[in-house]
């Protein structure tokens, strides 16, 4: 299996210092942080000895956000942090409740209430139940204690690390502002809501305006279709777990998700880049600096011995 979140191009690498672990690697700044921070829950591509399923690696690849942390990592360079999965999320999926599990998926009780949503209703939970349509990730439902391994090993120090670089920059600017990062493919399929349609370029998801202040999310947009994007608000892709939990707009802790169309940067039967990359990621900078700016503009935010 190729590496490829090792691969980081080499200006994002030259401003941040990075940690690293079986569940996460993390690109922080060196100079100049802003509470800006990026997180790819779906771009890692590992896959464990234990994962047993009887997928192909092809459709294993279908939901893999391929590059996606790529793509954003140069904001580092801007003072923002990256954080990006390395195990596939057709394993175990970050951006899921860890409660959001089909009982069926399992051969023994759970040590606790589980609360199955409508992800998992479309087989899309916290463990995937089908990689496609009519094609069953597994043979036989998976042990308690494996999957409790999973969570434990995987998802727990993404989240904890995930939530912790939050409030440290909370804690330090008085405000926050978290974007979660995903690709899609360009139509979608019988386990998406909007089957068969063709997609925006991006698709950008405040959960209905729950989440982040408008003209945050008015910004973002307006900045995509300045570049030329056709750009679609919270359809079909509102906002995931990993939104909802680290969002209170109360307490200036805003949180967006930003899809973006696969065949915009990648051959998406083939699951390589094509020559689209270099000028997505570009642009994905252009972007990344208009949001920098304006929230080093905002009055709520500390001014500080961090702060150029
Ligand atoms: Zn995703």
């Amino acid at each position: 299996m190729t590496q490829h979140n090792d691969v980081i191009s080499t200006a994002a690498m030259a401003c941040s210092s990075t940690e690293s672990n079986d569940s996460f690697q993390l690109y922080l700044p060196q100079q100049h942080c802003v509470p800006l921070v990026f997180d790819s829950p779906h771009s890692g591509m590992q896959l464990p000895d234990d994962f047993n399923t009887q997928a192909s690696l092809q459709q294993l690849q279908t939901g893999w956000d391929a590059f996606i942390d790529e793509l954003w990592a140069p904001a580092t360079a801007l003072g923002a942090s990256v954080m990006a999965a390395r195990v596939s999320r057709m394993y175990i999926d970050l951006n899921r409740a860890p409660d959001d599990i089909a009982p069926q998926m399992l051969d023994g009780s759970w040590p606790g209430v589980l609360n199955p949503t409508a992800y998992s209703q479309r087989g899309m939970g916290l463990l995937r139940q089908w990689s496609l349509p009519q094609m069953p990730m597994y043979s036989a439902p998976l042990s308690v204690a494996a999957v409790q391994q999973r969570i434990q090993r995987y998802y727990q120090p993404y989240h904890q690390r995930l939530r912790q670089l939050l409030e440290q920059r909370y804690q330090q600017f008085g405000a926050v502002w978290h974007i979660n990062c995903h690709s899609m493919k360009s139509r979608g399929n019988a386990m998406n809501i909007d089957a068969g349609a063709s997609r925006a370029d991006i698709v950008v998801g405040n959960r209905d305006g729950q989440s982040a202040d408008g003209r945050f999310t008015a910004l973002v947009v307006d900045s995509f279709r300045a570049l030329g994007y056709n750009v679609s608000l919270n359809y079909p892709y509102k906002g995931g777990y990993l939104t909802h939990c680290f969002a209170n707009r109360n307490q200036h802790r805003h949180s967006i998700q930003i899809e973006i169309n696969r065949q915009l940067y990648m051959d998406e039967a083939n699951f390589c880049r094509h020559q689209g990359f270099t000028g997505l990621q570009q642009h994905l900078l252009q972007v990344s600096t208009i949001l920098a700016d304006y929230i080093r503009s905002q009055p709520v935010v500390k001014k500080g011995k961090h702060h150029d």
